[in-house]
């Protein structure tokens, strides 16, 4: 994926080598979503034209194309919206995703939220078909800050009744949804973090599946994954902050569960 910081760094202009060119927000931000899908689809979440992904700068989204395949998709093809969805800008004979509702309904509700990543990969949407929330089979579940990846219930694709079903499924500091009969939803404070969250939810789906064939999986139980984010608490307070918080309902529920998460449910140490 590109690196903003490393296309701007220096001008050249005193070490002799030739003058680097400067380059905004608007190229960056079209750059890095091109290389994210590209990269998302030599990885296998994405395929042909399913899927979609966007960032929001300020007031506006910049997302993907709608039908077009990731490995034909140009800068140029990315369309910038604004916030309430209509079109800021969008090259002629291109549009912008049809999922531009469930993007800008999730950026409106979401303000820690800056970018979103939509794939239909395999065992993901395996498990959504199956109206399957995936439970804390494994403790890396917590990066995604809940300890069950809910099911959205289904809508037709690009509706806005799809997207109030994935507001609804999906508060913060939740980063992954599955949408039933459909596919999933990961969200990040950057792209590189809304992908990670989707390449850590299709990983943990795919481990739910195969158990499942095998036998009855067994499940950490609520004070076992407390203990998981106290440790992340020390290592990644970012991901114990967003995992705590998910915890917090079922820590207030429960007697251990004040004992393995001191202090405030969104507190750092
Ligand atoms: P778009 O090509 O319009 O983004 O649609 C793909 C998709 O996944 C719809 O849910
Ligand atoms: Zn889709």
């Amino acid at each position: 994926m590109s690196d903003g910081r490393d296309m701007n760094a220096g001008t050249g202009m005193n070490d002799g080598s030739p003058p680097r060119r400067v380059i905004g927000d608007d190229e960056r931000v079209r750059a890095e979503l091109v290389a994210c899908g590209q990269k998302l689809l030599s990885r296998g979440l994405l395929t042909q034209t399913s899927g979609n992904l966007s960032v929001r700068v300020g007031d506006k989204v910049y997302i993907t194309p709608s039908s077009l395949e990731y490995d034909h998709i140009g800068p140029g093809d990315i369309a910038v919206l604004n916030l309430d969805g209509s079109v800021s800008s969008c090259r002629t004979g291109v549009s912008p995703s049809s999922e531009t509702p469930l993007h800008c309904l999730t950026y409106e509700v979401r303000p820690d939220v800056a970018a979103i990543v939509h794939t239909h990969s395999g065992y993901a949407t395996t498990l959504a078909v199956l109206g399957l929330p995936i439970p804390a089979v494994h403790y890396m579940i917590a990066v995604l800050g809940v300890t069950e990846v809910p099911v959205a219930p289904y809508a037709t694709y690009g509706t806005e009744q799809l997207a109030r079903n994935v507001r609804d499924s999906f508060t913060a500091p939740a980063r992954a949804v599955l949408l039933a009969n459909h596919g999933m939803v990961a969200v990040g404070h950057s792209l590189k973090h809304a992908a990670d969250a989707a390449e850590s939810l299709e990983h943990l789906a795919g481990l739910y599946y195969r158990a499942l064939l095998v036998g009855k999986p067994n499940v950490l139980s609520d004070a076992q994954m407390a203990e998981v984010i106290n440790k992340y608490r020390a290592k990644v307070p970012a991901v114990a902050t967003a995992a705590a918080a998910a915890m917090a309902p079922m820590a207030a529920s429960t007697s251990e569960g004040s004992a393995f998460l001191p202090g405030p449910a969104g507190g750092t140490t």
